[in-house]
């Protein structure tokens, strides 16, 4: 080879160095930027396809992602992502490695705008948030049962009052409670003192709403079940959420129940407990929560629809993050990616 050869070769080996990791980096960039774009593509999908007793293998297919990504979440990425919401490059870095906490934050973002924004003359929304965190909006109430998010903040204003089922992580945000009572906002629980502690059968009323709340237990710790009959201007639509509540004698709501919530495998036969209560509509939840490891009590969306594939489709269903119900609402509401315009 000659010398004038041997400096060439160099000369293209230097710039490849040069230009390699700058390639990489830009192909990793658009890679993510894909991915991104499949999930907000996923969740408008969820969106535009609620449940029904014909969509339920679409609905399937469409959370194999959901499941995928959300496997690659450990307790502690999700501890730390928790406690990097003060510092938005670390959350950014967590939300590229792990793209699902990316659809959370995405998914909540939009759930929120959209609770505080919505008015409602009559009937009642219900919104699936993480695990079994659910708000609820109907004409004079907001209210959160069993909330945990990194993002509490945003809906400190807006809601009236929260139920924390038990004293598990999985099912309240500490600092989301005493961001609440911190308020004045009512928070029920049955262990957390700044609140109102529930330890035994409870019936009050928050404007229209009748609250019942009932005492039960996952292994030896009190579990408060709500039942929440959310008043004439919904057509007395109730809700029934026993989170991990596991003894099923004491499942007796005190009347026909609308929206039934459980946990898909927690000790407690789902079926019996369904026929039991005997409800409209049955959501079985407690799907893909971070806390738990994945080979220990991490439930995935195919786990779940395995487990109910043999219920009617039309009155049992699996929702993802941000999903919604609405029950007998009055005015048409439009929603849009930016606002939530109403008309009649
Ligand atoms: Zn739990």
């Amino acid at each position: 080879m000659k010398i004038v050869d041997i400096h060439r070769y160099y000369l293209n080996l230097s710039v490849l160095f040069i230009l390699l990791p700058a390639f990489i980096s830009q192909s990793v960039l658009a890679q993510e930027r894909i991915l991104k774009d499949q999930l907000d593509s996923t969740f408008i999908w969820f969106r535009d396809n609620p449940p029904n007793s014909s969509n339920i293998q679409s609905r399937r297919d469409k959370t194999v992602l959901l499941d995928k990504l959300g496997w690659q979440v450990s307790p502690e990425t999700w501890k730390l992502y928790n406690s990097s919401i003060q510092d938005s490059a670390l959350t950014m870095k967590l939300e590229s490695q792990y793209p699902i906490l990316y659809y959370l934050r995405h998914v909540f973002k939009k759930s929120v705008s959209e609770i505080k924004i919505c008015q409602i003359d009559k009937g009642v929304i219900v919104w699936k948030l993480y695990n079994m965190g659910y708000v609820i909006k109907t004409k004079d109430v907001c209210f959160a049962i069993d909330l945990v998010t990194p993002f509490f903040i945003e809906l400190v204003d807006v809601i009236d009052f929260a139920v924390v089922s038990h004293a598990h992580n999985d099912h309240f945000d500490k600092n989301f409670i005493q961001a609440l009572t911190a308020k004045g906002k009512a928070v029920y629980s049955p262990f957390y003192r700044e609140g109102t502690v529930i330890s035994s059968d409870t019936l009050l009323n928050f404007k229209e709403l009748e609250v019942r709340f009932t005492m039960n237990k996952q292994g030896d710790l009190p579990v408060i079940v709500s039942e929440i009959n959310c008043g004439p201007s919904a057509d007395y639509y109730t809700i029934y959420d026993i989170a991990d509540a596991r003894i099923l004698e004491k499942l007796q709501p005190s009347r026909h129940i609308n929206l039934f919530i459980l946990h898909i495998a927690n000790g407690l036969n789902v079926f019996d407990a369904v026929k039991k209560i005997n409800p409209d509509m049955t959501l079985y939840d407690h799907i893909m929560e971070f806390g738990h490891p994945v080979d220990r009590y991490r439930w995935s969306y195919d786990f779940t629809y395995d487990k109910t594939k043999q219920t009617d489709p039309a009155l049992n269903h699996i929702l993802t993050w941000g999903e919604r119900i609405e029950s007998g609402l009055g005015k048409k509401i439009f929603w849009n990616e930016k606002e939530v315009i109403e008309k009649n």
